[in-house]
């Protein structure tokens, strides 16, 4: 099976961009253009509680572990979890200074409520891809936590998901090895989209964006 080596890694956080949008993707991650708005600075803000790095807490029966950094050699991605809980089972992984053995589960903090697209679950799936890999376990299911709702959503890590989020990995790095940015296909995402400025430019002279995308996704 090919391996990547780190110098080839991508950004795992990377994914939920290319689920959103390829293009947005592209020209974050290959064309390296960014521009916050209120949603990703709302993010960020959210994130820097949980990246609290070297957090680890134990209640119960349960380990607690907090921006814990994680790769996979096999799909060539790095990145961070929020957090992870190590639970006491009969049958899992070995913790050193700890008895016992523990199942994994990844649980993801995002801002606002669940959303109609997938790149929650698609990030959340690449996360249980790289701690399988690097803890020899098997993971069948992980959770989102939303801030909105305060809830937290069960997610059940399929063959489905591991082959789609498996295949999305391999054309993100066809696409960065090309460095190949998408034409712009609009569409009702492009009205959250924190770089419409940059990518419909020659839009804003004629009409508002907003404008233009009301009008495109109307007709
Ligand atoms: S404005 Fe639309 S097409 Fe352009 S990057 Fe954003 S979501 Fe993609």
């Amino acid at each position: 099976m090919m391996a990547y080596n780190e110098e080839q890694f991508l950004m795992l956080s990377g994914l939920q961009h290319f689920v959103f949008c390829r293009r947005q993707w592209a020209l974050i991650h290959i064309e390296q253009v960014w521009e916050d708005n209120v949603l990703t600075v709302e993010g960020n803000t959210l994130h820097e509680k949980a990246d609290d790095p070297f957090v680890r807490e134990k209640r119960g029966d349960t380990i607690y572990v907090r921006a814990l950094p994680i790769h996979s050699y096999t799909l060539g991605i790095n990145g961070i979890c929020d957090m992870v809980e190590f639970t006491k089972t009969t049958k899992g992984i070995t913790l050193a200074n700890e008895d016992g053995q523990f199942a994994v589960k990844p649980i993801e903090y995002k801002r606002g409520a669940p959303k109609k697209h997938d790149a929650d679950i698609a990030q959340l799936v690449a996360q249980v891809l790289c701690l399988e890999e690097m803890l020899q376990t098997t993971i069948d299911e992980a959770a989102l936590y939303y801030h909105e709702t305060r809830r937290r959503e069960i997610v059940e890590i399929t063959e489905e998901w591991r082959d789609k989020v498996t295949a999305m990995i391999k054309e993100m790095h066809q696409y960065y090895e090309r460095k190949y940015t998408p034409r712009v296909k609009t569409g009702k995402h492009c009205k959250s989209c924190s770089l419409q400025h940059i990518c419909l430019p020659e839009l804003l002279n004629k009409e508002s964006v907003l404008a233009y995308i009301d009008r495109m996704t109307r007709e």
